[in-house]
């Protein structure tokens, strides 16, 4: 399979856009009737809210003016980079919540197992497991999937009333929405920027930079933030 960062910009701009088309075509009804089968319910066991379950909380723009207005310190860039220039600076589509640094990767806001801000959680939070996005099964076969880490957490066959099945697949369908908005506009920023200034992604220089990182050593990263780029410097 093709490295992701190796794919040329036009491209993914263009796989990603034929994904907005499909996600746009995909029905809420069946969404809903989805959430409304699987019927999940949260038991509040907290696993979400820590790396260890389930990888970083990515931020929309909309969340992170949210958090940084809460604690500053609550935020970072997103790991995984998408690009890495010849001169060793990477470029990320956003930022995410910050870990508290624990072997499980518990969140920035996360104490005695409850969120912190609840009320104003990202928007990740409040959809979660719901999803709407097409992936590859075990076998390579692309396909839609609405629930994350089916059976692996919560309990499931409640009765959720049908008003509250379509708000939810209504929100689950705008957030996927806003991130590939999101990822968009960071492509085609990047494609001017890099045409600009001379820039090309280099996967070794990549390689060697992330290495550098793990070891902790500080790294220049640029985050796409309400459609511009912000430096930072990045230390594990
Ligand atoms: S913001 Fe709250 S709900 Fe979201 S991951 Fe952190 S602790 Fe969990
Ligand atoms: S959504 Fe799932 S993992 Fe998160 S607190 Fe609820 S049951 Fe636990």
């Amino acid at each position: 399979m093709v490295e992701i960062s190796l794919v040329p910009i036009p491209y993914r701009i263009v796989a990603l856009t034929r994904e907005q088309h499909n996600l746009f075509e995909y029905p809420p009804e069946r969404l809903a009737e989805v959430i409304r089968e699987v019927g999940f319910f949260c038991t509040c066991c907290g696993k979400c809210c820590t790396r260890a379950f389930n990888g970083h909380v990515f931020l929309l723009d909309r969340d992170a003016a949210v958090i940084r207005a809460l604690d500053p310190a609550a935020i970072e860039p997103a790991p995984d980079p998408e690009f890495c220039d010849q001169n060793g600076t990477f470029y990320v589509s956003g930022y995410a919540l910050r870990s508290q640094g624990d072997p499980a990767g518990s969140c920035w806001f996360l104490e005695n197992g409850s969120c912190r801000i609840y009320r104003q959680r990202p928007s990740i939070c409040r959809i979660y497991p719901s999803m709407l996005h097409r992936e590859p099964d075990e076998e390579g076969i692309v396909d839609w999937r609405q629930v994350s880490g089916l059976n692996e957490h919560g309990e499931y066959h409640h009765d959720i009333p049908p008003e509250e099945c379509t708000e939810l697949a209504r929100e689950t369908k705008e957030y996927e929405n806003a991130v590939l908005s999101q990822e968009l506009s960071f492509l085609e920023l990047i494609g001017n920027y890099f045409a600009e200034h001379g820039l090309r992604h280099v996967q070794k220089v990549y390689d060697d930079r992330m290495r550098r990182f793990r070891k902790g050593e500080p790294v220049k990263v640029m985050v796409f933030s309400a459609g511009t780029l912000v430096p930072h410097t990045w230390m594990k």
